[in-house]
């Protein structure tokens, strides 16, 4: 389905963005890797991408928190591949405090990495896209870009801004073969959310276990974390063609989250 398109997507050395990048290889897209890790498993990740779907899997290491390196992440893989048709914005980080006690750099840095990385990547993507008639823009928001949780002002206000962004950019594109969509997941089991779950065990004296449970409990109606592979697929969906009329809309894969 994909074969011969290219695919950029941010933060996939780890968690729901690799979930992403691996479904997009399957369906046939050569991807640009990026992220922070170790530089032997990042190089074990792509060659592992590369050689189990025959496409080809290149990483870069931009920093998502610089608006320069994130334009030049989209001009060096038109360089590479004389070309960019899908751009799955989704790195990002998490932070929890009180607002009193939210420390400045803390809020800096997660508007930068899960706000302001989006806004750069789609402004330097989207000539290139519309001189090719086709593109598309997945923002991976989260539920905290419909409904806001206490102790996460910079996450809630940084994807919030991301469910506009994609509006806008979703009207600034209409009929132009370019589309732009959110993508707003619920708990997803990944080192960001693992962090969440030991935090609710310290501060609860409970096990990790019994912590999960809360952790669902208290948000996610299905009880039932949501898949990165899940992800791949709604990500998948919004690359098809039965995709082409959705644009500037925000697609919730909650459990029913945002439903009550
Ligand atoms: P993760 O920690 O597993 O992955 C985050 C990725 O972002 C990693 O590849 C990391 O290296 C990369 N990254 C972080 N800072 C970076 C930087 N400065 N430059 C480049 N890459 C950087 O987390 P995840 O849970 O897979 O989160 C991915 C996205 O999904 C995030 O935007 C997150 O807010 C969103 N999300 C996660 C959940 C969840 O429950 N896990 C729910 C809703 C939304």
């Amino acid at each position: 389905m994909l074969k011969g398109k290219v695919a950029i997507v941010t933060g996939s050395t780890s968690g729901i963005g690799l979930g992403i990048a691996i479904e997009l290889a399957r369906l046939g897209a050569d991807i640009v890797l990026n992220g922070l890790g170790d530089a032997k498993d990042i190089e074990e990740t792509r060659s592992g991408i590369q050689r189990d779907h025959g496409v080809r899997v290149i990483y870069d290491n931009a920093d998502m928190s610089k608006g320069d390196s994130v334009r030049e992440l989209i001009t060096a893989t038109v360089e590479t591949f004389r070309r960019v048709d899908i751009l799955v914005n989704n790195a990002g980080i998490q932070f929890t405090a009180p607002v009193d006690e939210f420390p400045v750099a803390k809020w800096d840095a997660i508007l930068a990495i899960n706000l302001s990385a989006a806004f750069h990547g789609i402004a330097a993507a989207v000539p290139q896209m519309k001189r090719q008639g086709w593109g598309r823009i997945i923002n991976i928001a989260s539920a905290h870009g419909l409904v806001a949780s206490p102790h996460k002002v910079a996450y809630v206000a940084a994807k919030h801004g991301v469910v506009g962004l994609t509006k806008v950019i979703g009207l600034e594109t209409a009929g132009s073969g370019v589309t732009c969509n959110a993508v707003c997941p619920g708990w997803v089991r990944t080192p960001l959310v693992e962090k969440q779950i030991g935090d609710i065990a310290a501060e609860k004296h409970i096990s990790q276990e019994d912590a999960t449970k809360e952790l669902l409990a208290e948000k996610q109606p299905s009880l039932q974390f949501v898949s990165p592979a899940q992800l791949g697929g709604t990500v998948a969906f919004l690359c098809s063609p039965a995709a082409d009329q959705i644009t500037g809309t925000a697609i919730s894969v909650d459990g029913g989250w945002t439903a009550r």
